[in-house]
């Protein structure tokens, strides 16, 4: 998919943004990375490529900005689109690889281990959780459902 910045700016209500900087000064991910927001904002608006910065990932989507923004810029949702070309690009960090291959296997992010399994017998609890996971005909579907949009090859094209 191409970066149309145009579309993107229209979308998204970039072109309104007066630079004041409420986004990133209200950022709980900018205080511990370097995530600045109002930067990525201005960056596309004026039309720059930001689809290689690494800092679109440090983003945790939690909406404070796009919430707190005077003017009405659609800011979290203008990351996560970017985001989506980005990884469409290749570039997403390499860590998230294990997550998504994780789910795919077994609809978990976090897999159960056995060392889950003894905390939960433990606690009283069946050694396995009643979810997808457990059950192959929702596992099959899930996956099928995850192959539908095309995730499984972009991991591919990643590993290669
Ligand atoms: S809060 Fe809104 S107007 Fe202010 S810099 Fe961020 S995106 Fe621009
Ligand atoms: S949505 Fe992302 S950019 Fe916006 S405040 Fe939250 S972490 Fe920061």
């Amino acid at each position: 998919m191409a970066l149309d910045l145009p579309s993107i700016i229209k979308n998204f209500d970039l072109r309104k943004c007066m630079q004041c900087g409420k986004c990133s000064a209200s950022c709980p991910a900018g205080f511990e990375s370097n995530l600045k927001t109002r930067m990525i904002i201005y960056m596309a608006k004026s039309g720059i490529d930001v689809l290689d910065l690494n800092e679109l990932w440090s983003c945790t989507t939690c909406y404070t900005c796009q919430e707190r923004c005077p003017k009405g810029v659609k800011v979290t949702d203008a990351i996560i689109f970017l985001r989506n070309l980005a990884a469409r690009r290749g570039n997403f960090p390499r860590i998230h690889l294990t997550a998504i291959k994780a789910i795919y296997d077994t609809s978990n992010g976090f897999p159960l281990t056995p060392e889950i399994s003894k905390i939960r017998s433990l606690l009283g609890l069946s050694k396995e959780p009643a979810d997808v996971a457990h059950n192959e005909e929702a596992l099959s579907k899930f996956r099928r459902l995850m192959e539908s949009i095309d995730i499984i090859n972009m991991i591919r094209e990643a590993q290669k």
